[in-house]
């Protein structure tokens, strides 16, 4: 029977605190007056008085250790007297373990439907501790991690996906960049692996079968790499043939000479994309650059420079400063294509009259090539997008320069291969700053 949890309380008119305190005083001064005088009126004023106070000081004292008791265990214990303050202070636990309950039942369901929903995604889930314990895991990730309740519950999630880059990711903290890994039950299905931390030192990890994407990937790259390839061909060809006619010049082309000349300028443009389609297709078949080399980068400058001045025409002043003779260790033909792509950029997006510099440099942080130039600059709407394959700000303006597109794309590519990135300050109208920034570890003496 439920001693302590009767209904008493429940019929005690609801007060507020303050109105019960008045009551709770009242009544004190009350019972304290009444004894004071009946003690004035047979002689024992003190004696009355202290009976009073000691009377009403055991019965609170009682009601406090019915009061504990009954906290400690509600169904066991009666509560405190429900009267006065004692009563409010019942009502006020009831009320109190009531909304507690009430939490706790609606934690309870959002748990459930958490679990519920979490089972249900195609996603493998599991909430692993701050040790990397595995706790809980939805059913997809039986299938993908190869988890069994029995086997793996409370062990370490390093232990099931046994792999050093994992091992490395789940230590190093930072978990904003997603990682690719063979699924533990398959080599051939690939997971993308996220974790989220949330709690305290709690984290969901999360393993998405990315195996079909990457399929997709791997076709449309092979398609774009068969395409050129194919085109390579004809091309070479058709601008063999149209270089042989159009030297023939004016006189003997007559009205086709303009013709011819179009028709050669497009072939070329046409071999220009096709080669940059096959250099980024090479690039993107793997993350590491092949074939790599301690790289003189001051002497390759020194050749892009010459180049840039001869593409430049005299347009430009351009010049070139070493801050420190360091070279790079990196595949030489993939630096001198992105290097010449940006350098080239410059001179293409500068107008006659312009400067460009060039610099290359390191220290601690690493190594820099940069390439300033005073050119028609990019506003910054553009700026995260320059590396996307044929994304042009103006298409015209590319195309009358012999753009492809590509160049910017190629020299993204080539920096990630190398552990690099590219940075890009610009304002329009006043010109831009290029910077290929690479680690520490690449650059060499
Ligand atoms: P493109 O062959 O068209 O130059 P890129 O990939 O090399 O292709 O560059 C992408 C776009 O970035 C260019 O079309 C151009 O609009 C812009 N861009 C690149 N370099 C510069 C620069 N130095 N100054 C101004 N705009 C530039």
């Amino acid at each position: 029977m439920e001693r302590g949890t009767g209904s008493r309380s429940r019929q005690l008119p609801d007060k507020t605190l303050p109105q019960v305190w008045i009551r709770e005083l009242a009544f004190l001064v009350l019972i304290v007056s009444g004894f004071g005088l009946v003690g004035l009126w047979v002689g024992r004023f003190v004696i009355f008085l202290l009976c009073a106070i000691g009377a009403l000081l055991v019965w609170h004292l009682y009601q406090l250790f019915l009061f504990s008791r009954w906290v400690e265990s509600p169904k066991r214990h009666p509560p405190p007297s429900s009267l006065g303050i004692w009563g409010a202070i019942e009502r006020l636990t009831r009320q109190m373990w009531e909304r507690g309950r009430k939490r706790k039942r609606k934690m309870g369901r959002m748990l459930t439907g958490f679990r519920e929903s979490s089972s249900a995604l195609p996603d493998a889930t599991v909430v692993i501790d701050d040790l990397g314990r595995m706790e809980w895991w939805n059913s997809a990730a039986k299938t993908m991690l190869g988890l069994d309740r029995k086997r793996h519950k409370g062990r370490g999630i390093h232990e099931v996906l046994i792999d050093p880059v994992f091992h490395a990711f789940l230590t190093r903290g930072d978990y904003s960049v997603p990682l690719q890994m063979p699924a533990p039950v398959a080599d051939n299905i690939s997971l993308e692996v996220r974790i989220v931390p949330y709690g305290k030192g709690k984290r969901l990890f999360q393993a998405r079968d990315i195996s079909r994407v990457l399929q997709l990937e791997t076709v449309r790259r092979d398609f774009v790499a068969n395409v050129s390839h194919e085109m390579r061909t004809p091309l070479t060809v058709i601008h063999g043939y149209l270089e042989a006619i159009s030297e023939a010049g004016e006189e003997g082309l007559g009205h086709w000479h303009n013709a011819v000349e179009q028709m050669s300028q497009q072939t070329s443009r046409m071999r220009r994309i096709v080669e940059d389609l096959l250099v980024l297709s090479r690039l993107e078949s793997d993350q590491q650059a092949q074939g790599q080399e301690i790289v003189d980068v001051p002497l390759l400058l020194e050749n892009l420079l010459a180049e840039a001045e001869a593409l430049s025409n005299g347009q430009h002043h351009i010049t070139l400063v070493i801050d420190q003779p360091v070279k790079l260790f990196g595949n030489l033909s993939e630096l001198e294509s992105a290097f010449s792509n940006v350098i080239f950029n410059a001179v293409r997006y500068t107008p006659e009259g312009g400067r460009i510099e060039i610099t290359w440099g390191g220290d601690d942080q690493g190594a820099n090539f940069s390439v300033h130039d005073t050119g028609i600059g990019i506003s910054g709407e553009h700026l995260p997008r320059l590396t996307e394959r044929f994304y042009r700000v103006d298409v015209g303006r590319s195309r009358q320069s012999g753009g492809t597109g590509l160049g910017l794309a190629i020299v993204k590519h080539v920096l990630i291969r190398h552990g690099g990135h590219l940075e890009v300050q610009s304002e329009p109208g006043i010109g831009s700053t290029f910077s290929c920034k690479f680690p520490p570890f690449r650059s060499c003496k």
